[in-house]
């Protein structure tokens, strides 16, 4: 049916926009005001939006729920069996009480109803005698001692309409839907049977192509809406759920296989590399030989960047396993070829860091027009948002003039006052604190678009990558450069004051033989709000990205760089070990200055905020000790301890927490200590959380459009959408032959934009 509409209005836009009248309608206006409103409460408002809500999950008439494991402060909804009900009048005040015991068999969950007088609970008496089966949904309370549900909205089974239907449904699956106090998951459930009766095919958009659809076995957008609304058997939902885990793929595909198309499509200007140039001159100058792995990834770039295809690519790769150096060789061969490269960083830290060790690395060749540049020099500036108003002129007027062939920065590269006229390249550091947009922003400052490489050092799984970054190419540097001496890492139980003790002898130790140690708290001062937003950018970020509200500790003061700072000058083992501090509260200066005396050994001790999180290179630190661990997502933890061991000497990282092994928390700190490999980490991660939450917090508001795809489970779903979606794409880039694929895609990067604009 729908294919044939599909078919029949094929290039014809007055259909473009099919049914969408329909979907868009207002619920209120369909199903009346009270349901309507009701609805609206769970966000619900279009006649799109309730169909979209599937069930939570499936009762089943013959399996009551366990009851022992309800919450007290849940809302639930149970299918249990009255065991006993009483109906008295009230002692000590007028009115009448009836209290109903419902059981799963073993358990039992008491109901209470309050009446003005016994007649007018005789109605709930009667449908609630012994015996009797059905649905129940409260908020569980405890009421000495027994939970219970207070006037609890109930459907007891043999209320079903004839026989006839009783009978014919005692074996259908029974929707139990996200619900809350303003609406009970049946009525939510006969709200959706309204709709559905009168939708009709040609109400709905189908996203998946007829072909596609045939191949994999998956019905068409109308049935599968039926069967995962009013299932007859486990297999209708089951089906229904995998067609909308590949519909949800295939749109996300189709999106990200039109944004490459796109991309791919603009004209670029062409970076040769140029023999005798700059580039040519860094490799001369480099103390070290790239490894494998990096003249692989050096390779590849220096061909992409060749053609005037833009190029693409996301390089993956453990902190320190030397992406900058094979971005930075990247950029020079963009210059070499007269144009300029940008690199953006999440934070001031980072875009200075950059700023200092990439001058360093090139030392002469980044100082044309200087006493002692080099003959094939290049200037590097920085631009950030705490700069002075002089400094930032000047770094302005280099731009601009095309003088610097590096500009590094923060997001204030974004702003429209910096100009990079001939920017070839935009490189893209820790892109997980940043939105498709502001990569989109920086690379709209080229007179040509310019060639994008993004690098993180977060390890992405295979199909996460292919989901959140999607319109790029994949390279991965598995191998650290040689030399590396490894990590070791160790929970330190915070109530064993003899092992906190020992910590900081440790750390002793390691200062006597010329290390440094950072000491990594939570917090900057003692009761402020934990998770400050640090140079603007919040570390929320991770929070969504780990799942850490869920389970976070309970709440109880944490450690905080003020704090411990005074702690640790206190500390013994510490005595005449100068200890400095590191917060993105405090001025450039500062921090500048923190960072220099912690690399020059003057302040061995550096005790900070997440801060130092992301890409902070000291290669003598090798120590790290972070109190309060248990409040760090697992690729935080990583990102910390990647700080330590850079050098040649062993780092030793020592994880403080009181969380209780036996919990979530207590298994993530476990698998941290376990393994080095960030791409098991990243794996363990998904395994230990709920994965809805990395695509969500990893770009945009994606998370709303993805209700039942798992990036984890789901791999071979999300592959061959991607391949078909693509080739779709290659076929028909406008989509004109798929109209419900082109306005479910139109759809989802509407949710994106708004989500953006909520961010911004
Ligand atoms: P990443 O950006 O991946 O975290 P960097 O490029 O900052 O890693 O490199 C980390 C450190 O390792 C830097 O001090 C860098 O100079 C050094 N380094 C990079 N490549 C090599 C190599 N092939 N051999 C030895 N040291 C290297
Ligand atoms: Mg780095």
């Amino acid at each position: 049916m729908n294919e044939q509409i599909a078919r029949g209005t094929r290039h014809d836009p007055a259909f473009a926009n099919i049914g969408k009248g329909r979907l868009d309608q207002s619920l209120e206006k369909e199903l009346g005001p009270k349901t309507g409103k009701a609805l609206g409460k769970l966000g619900l408002r279009t006649v799109e939006d309730l169909l979209r809500h599937y069930p939570r999950r499936y009762g089943d008439r013959g399996r009551l729920t366990a009851l022992a494991e309800l919450r007290t402060g849940e809302h639930v909804t149970v299918i249990a069996r009255v065991a006993g009900n009483d109906l008295r009048a009230m002692r000590n005040r007028s009115g009448a009480i009836l209290t109903v015991r419902i059981t799963d068999g073993t358990e039992e969950l008491t109901l209470t109803f309050f009446g003005k007088h016994r007649g007018s609970l005789e109605y709930h008496e009667r449908r609630l005698r012994p015996g009797a089966t059905g649905m129940f949904t409260g908020t569980v309370s405890l009421y000495r001692g027994a939970r219970q549900l207070t006037h609890p909205d109930y459907d007891t089974f043999d209320d079903l309409d004839d026989e006839f239907e009783a009978v014919q449904k005692v074996d259908w699956p029974i929707p139990i839907y996200p619900a809350s106090s303003a609406i009970a998951s049946w009525r939510i459930g006969k709200a959706v049977q309204t709709l559905m009766a009168t939708i009709e095919a040609s109400d709905v958009p189908e996203a998946l192509p007829a072909a596609y659809r045939k191949e994999h076995r998956l019905p068409d957008v109308l049935t599968a809406l039926r069967r995962v609304h009013e299932p007859h058997s486990p297999e209708d939902w089951r089906g229904a759920h995998k067609r909308f885990r590949h519909e949800e793929a295939f749109v996300l595909q189709t999106a990200l296989a039109q944004r490459r198309a796109v991309s791919l499509a603009e004209a670029t200007t062409a970076r040769p590399p140029r023999a005798g140039g700059v580039r040519d001159a860094f490799d001369a100058r480099l103390p070290f030989e790239l490894t494998a792995g990096q003249q692989e990834v050096a390779a590849v770039l220096e061909r992409e960047l060749a053609t005037s295809v833009p190029m693409m690519r996301l390089l993956q790769g453990e902190v320190g396993s030397g992406k900058t150096v094979v971005a930075v060789r990247g950029m020079l061969q963009v210059v070499d070829a007269g144009g300029q490269a940008a690199l953006l960083a999440p934070t001031e830290v980072l875009a200075q860091q950059h700023y200092r060790s990439i001058t360093d690395l090139l030392g002469p060749l980044a100082e044309a027009g200087m006493l002692g540049g080099a003959e094939h020099a290049t200037r590097v500036v920085l631009l950030t948002g705490s700069m002075s108003a002089a400094a930032r002129r000047k770094a302005l007027a280099l731009a601009a003039s095309g003088a610097a062939g590096i500009v590094i920065g923060t997001h204030a590269l974004l702003s429209e006052i910096v100009q990079i006229p001939d920017l070839g390249l935009v490189v893209v550091d820790e892109q997980h604190r940043f939105g498709v947009e502001q990569r989109d922003a920086l690379r709209a400052k080229g007179r040509t678009t310019p060639h994008l490489l993004v690098m993180t050092a977060t390890p992405i799984p295979r199909t996460v990558a292919m989901t959140s970054f999607g319109d790029l190419e994949t390279s991965t540097l598995r191998e650290l450069p040689a030399g590396r001496a490894g990590i070791t890492t160790t929970i330190v139980p915070a109530n064993k004051p003899h092992w906190v003790g020992r910590t900081w002898e440790r750390v002793r130790e390691e200062i006597d033989s010329g290390g440094r140690a950072y000491v990594v708290c939570p917090r900057i001062t003692a009761g402020e709000d934990a998770g400050a937003a640090e140079d603007g950018f919040s570390d929320d970020v991770t929070a969504e990205l780990f799942g850490l509200e869920d389970e976070r500790a309970p709440r109880r003061p944490l450690a905080s760089v003020e704090e411990v700072s005074a702690l640790l000058r206190e500390t013994p083992a510490l005595d005449g070990v100068a200890i400095g501090q590191m917060h993105g509260q405090l001025p450039t200066e500062a921090k500048d200055a923190a960072m220099a005396d912690f690399a020059s050994g003057r302040t061995p001790v550096l005790v900070s905020t997440t801060v130092i999180e992301v890409g902070v290179d000291v290669p003598e630190a090798t120590v790290m000790v972070i109190l309060d661990a248990d409040r760090f997502g697992l690729s935080q933890l990583h990102q910390l301890r990647g700080r330590i061991g850079r050098g040649t000497r062993p780092g030793l990282c020592l994880a403080v927490t009181a969380a209780d092994p036996a919990t979530p928390t207590g298994e993530r700190l476990l698998a941290f200590a376990a393994t080095t490999d960030g791409f098991e980490l990243a794996e363990t991660d998904l395994r230990l959380r709920r994965e809805g939450d990395v695509l969500g917090a990893s770009q945009s508001g994606r998370s709303s459009s993805l209700r039942l795809l798992r990036v984890l489970t789901d791999a071979p779903i999300i592959e061959a959408a991607r391949s078909a979606a693509r080739d779709l794409v290659a076929r028909d880039p406008e989509l004109t032959t798929e109209p419900g694929l082109a306005q479910m895609v139109a759809e989802s990067i509407d949710e994106d934009a708004a989500a953006y604009l909520e961010r911004t």
